[in-house]
């Protein structure tokens, strides 16, 4: 130590508090790193690496002005680092010594606040968990919104991965010694931060219990179990020490019960294309982003939580419907409630700013005329006679807040706090008279140079100001003759007039100056005094946010249902799932109207638990697939589903093997992968699952796969009972119908016209009766060579699995067909390449080499 200086001591000794985060470390104007933070940071943010004196050697350096430090934060917090802000607590003109600086807080990505490193429509989800053998707990907040859960259950990794996952964390905190899953595997699993918290005593239960009970007052029954108290009081103590700050937007903490939701895997989620599409991984393309129709970015937030969480309460389901039904009800009322909602801000995240002590005069004018809008809203709602009048009366419209602020600040407020023009006239006396000294102070300067015009006979004299010698009165070089000795003190020379002042001037300039800036400071004052007033009612704000937000999201069903013709489908408990005239809502919507071939469904009671379905590729079969799912998870979140008759019984998790997505970065085979989450979907599901299975078996060779897919459907047949639906290209396992009455086929129907094969998308009874696999690659443009040759190959083997059905095939060794065109295939192959061969580009030589060869 003792070689640097003591301004690199102190640098150092506070490095040494936060040794995972850049340390932007204020020097005057700038925030500067040094040592290895320079090295990386030059690195990471493009800048200018430097060097200073730091004792007996230079040492590396690089930083960023603090008014634009903001972007290179959000920067670095994008790329998953951590930023510590450490400022000068003392000012430097009255320090001895080295000047006292602390950090005054830790930006995370799991804890950003900024408007612009937020995504407006999702959440920012910081989550800590713990594990004790096969229990564990997890916790989850938003500082951005104030939301904070907690939920515990048992099970393996699997599950809190599951429950994490629903989340999308940014963010996700383990106690250090007991990283299990290992950070890396979390990492890699949910693409987040993972950061290891020391424990130590300041997790002992003791200290734990408090800070919780400081911080949700009245809620201790929430942490009751010792789980929730630890993952609840590892998150909190992370917030604490890194925003250091006591955050009074955090005051609800729910406790929920996975139990209470349908549970949708990982896995699932992304095959269902929920959120993200399969194709790029963008919101475009999901169920989300064809049903979010809201109009705030409240109700988008908590439209994907509802999706994340569907519901398995029918009368809760109920009563989303019955809001839903009144709106479509009536036309004018979906037109005009959206009309209200769109004036709404983002209720949630002004809360959290207002609370934090970052929200400016713009952000108080935003709550007071979302607040504007709610009048209006709930009038119409309340008028009506229908489920959605409760809502509205239970509304709290904080009238007083926006009364607060319509009396207190500006109109049209700048962007900071500190500089004024903040605050309205008539809120504060003592403002309104300073404001009054500077008024009068101008008015008097104003009429000044009119006065001394007259006064000197000078035309051109002229009062004017500037920053370094405050206000003067000029008048030109040829002029002064005219100016009477001695009425003016000399302030300044220029090359062609000469500057003056007087002692009343300077008397009215100096009460100027002091009136403006004493208000400057106590419109600040003024300011914040508001603003903490309204952080007071911010439980108030946060309810009505959360009924705003879900009045957005019914009202968003409502829309997408009348505009894509859904109905509402009855949803039981009775297992079973009805469905007329289904669409896949997506699909759809991408195709013109009347485009999408409407499909039928029937599972359960005694129309049999396993659906069976061949059927060519490109046929519709995964599309009918999820549709299903898709059409009981719609209805599970209380929305309308595309179909003209629906039944739902309600469904206690979906299981989906889709597609062949290889797990590259867990480095398992397709295969691997395939069969993973098909054990998944043996091992957990119950009679009220759903389970899509597509074409399993697939992955390896062809009597592998077979026998594989045959014993699974037998499995879940005789052993699992859930509602299953199976499609498959071995239609051989077609007669397994006659032997497992719970066993349906259907197959995606397909009719051959002159060769070829035209798709209906229409599910039929009954098994396909023939595979379309060389159609279809006919379709795809392969070569003709290659199509001729299967079909020799395929009629072969049908004829012989005609003769010998139960002897095993030997599918190299070739037997001539009995009729083939005229022509042995030999010759046929011969015809083709003679067809294909390139003679213009070919050189005679391997002309004559082909010819030898056939
Ligand atoms: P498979 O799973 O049988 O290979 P897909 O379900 O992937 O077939 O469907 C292939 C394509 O056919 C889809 O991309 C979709 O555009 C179209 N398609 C599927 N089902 C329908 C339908 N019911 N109506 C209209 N087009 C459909």
């Amino acid at each position: 130590m003792a070689k640097y200086t003591p301004m690199i001591q102190q640098y150092l000794s506070i490095k040494a508090e936060v040794p995972d985060a850049f340390l932007f470390f204020r020097l005057g104007d700038f925030y500067e790193m040094f040592f290895e933070d320079a090295e990386r940071a030059a690195k990471e943010l493009e800048i200018t690496l430097t060097s200073r004196e730091g004792g007996e050697e230079r040492i590396p350096m690089c930083g960023v002005p603090f008014h634009s430090a903001e972007v290179y934060i959000a920067r670095l917090i994008e790329k998953g680092h951590k930023v510590a802000i450490c400022e000068q607590v003392e000012d430097p003109a009255t320090a001895k010594g080295v000047v006292k600086r602390e950090v005054v807080r830790v930006v995370t990505p799991g804890t950003v606040m900024e408007e612009k490193m937020l995504t407006e429509r999702e959440n920012n989800f910081l989550a800590a968990f713990i594990r004790r053998q096969d229990y564990w707990a997890l916790a989850a907040a938003d500082l951005s919104t104030g939301e904070f859960y907690v939920t515990e259950s048992s099970g393996g990794s699997d599950t809190v991965i599951d429950e994490l996952a629903a989340f999308q964390p940014k963010e996700v905190l383990v106690r250090e010694g007991e990283e299990h899953p290992s950070p890396h595997g979390l990492r890699q699993r949910l693409g987040t931060l993972v950061t290891s918290v020391p424990g130590g005593d300041i997790l002992g239960r003791e200290r734990l219990s408090q800070a919780l009970s400081d911080q949700f007052p009245g809620h201790e029954k929430v942490w009751s179990s010792p789980y929730i108290l630890e993952a609840a009081g590892l998150l909190l103590i992370y917030l604490r020490q890194t925003q250091k700050r006591f955050l009074t937007h955090l005051n609800r903490i729910e406790r929920y019960d996975a139990r209470q939701y349908m549970v949708l895997d990982p896995a699932a989620r992304q095959t269902l294309e929920l959120t993200a599409s399969l194709k790029d991984g963008k919101r475009k393309g999901s169920l989300l982003w064809l049903l979010d129709r809201t109009a705030t970015a409240m109700g988008s937030r908590l439209l994907k939580k509802w999706m994340d969480k569907p519901l398995l309460d029918p009368a809760e389901i109920g009563k989303r419907q019955d809001a839903v039904a009144a709106l479509l009800e009536n036309p004018i009322l979906l037109e005009e409630v959206r009309d209200r909602l769109k004036e709404v801000y983002d209720l949630e995240r002004l809360s959290a700013r207002i609370a934090y002590g970052s929200a400016n005069g713009r952000d108080l004018q935003a709550l007071r005329r979302s607040l504007e809008a709610l009048p209006s809203l709930q009038s119409l709602l309340t008028d009506a006679d229908h489920s959605l009048a409760r809502l509205a009366k239970e509304m709290d419209l904080c009238n007083d807040v926006k009364e607060l602020v319509e009396r207190s600040v500006a109109e049209d407020p700048p962007v900071s706090v500190k500089e004024g023009n903040l605050m309205k006239e008539g809120f504060d006396e003592e403002l309104d008279s300073l404001r009054r000294i500077q008024r009068e102070g101008r008015q008097w300067i104003a009429r000044l140079q009119q006065q001394e015009r007259e006064a000197t006979g000078i035309k051109s004299l002229k009062v004017g100001f500037n920053k370094v010698f405050g206000y003067y009165i000029e008048v030109t070089k040829a002029n002064l003759r005219h100016l009477p000795e001695g009425r003016y003190q000399r302030k300044q020379t220029l090359t062609n007039a000469e500057r003056f002042v007087t002692a009343e001037l300077k008397e009215k300039e100096r009460a100027i100056l002091q009136a403006e800036e004493r208000s400057m400071e106590l419109e600040y004052q003024l300011f914040t005094r508001v603003r903490e007033m309204i952080a007071v009612e911010i439980p108030r704000i946060q309810r009505l946010a959360d009924q705003v937000a879900r009045l957005d999201v019914l009202h968003a069903f409502a829309v997408i249902s009348e505009r894509h013709h859904y109905i509402r489908p009855s949803v039981g408990e009775q297992p079973g799932l009805f469905i007329e005239g289904g669409r896949h809502p997506v699909v759809e919507a991408a195709m013109d109207e009347g485009g999408f071939v409407a499909n039928d469904t029937a599972i359960g009671r005694d129309h049999g638990q396993i659906l069976l379905i061949t059927g060519p590729n490109m046929a519709g079969k995964s599309t009918y697939m999820r549709q299903v799912a898709l059409i009981t998870l719609l209805a599970q979140i209380g929305c309308f589903v595309p179909a003209s008759r629906a039944e739902i019984g309600i469904v206690d998790r979906i299981f989906t093997r889709i597609g062949a997505a290889d797990d590259l970065v867990g480095g398992r085979s397709t295969f691997m992968v395939e069969m993973d989450e098909t054990r998944l979907a043996l091992t957990q599901a119950t009679p009220r699952s759903l389970i899509l299975l597509d074409e399993v078996g697939r992955g390896t060779s062809t009597y592998d796969g077979m026998a594989l897919a045959q014993a699974i459907v037998e499995y879940l047949h005789e052993r699992v009972g859930a509602q299953t639906l199976f499609s498959t290209h071995y239609h051989e396992l077609t007669r397994l119908a006659e032997e497992y009455p719970g066993v349906v086929n259907l197959h995606a129907r397909c009719v051959e016209k002159d060769g070829e094969v035209a798709f209906l998308h229409r599910m039929e009874a009954g098994g396909a009766d023939k595979s379309y696999g060389i159609h279809v690659a006919q379709l795809a443009g392969m070569p003709i060579g290659v199509i001729q040759r299967a079909r020799v190959i395929l009629e072969s083997l049908e004829a012989r699995s005609q003769t010998a059905a139960a002897q095993q095939l030997d599918l190299f060794q070739y037997t001539a067909p009995p009729e083939a065109g005229g022509l042995t295939p030999e010759e046929e192959e011969v015809l083709c390449r003679l067809k294909e061969w390139d003679l213009l580009n070919r050189t005679p030589m391997e002309s004559v080499q082909l010819l030898h060869e056939l």
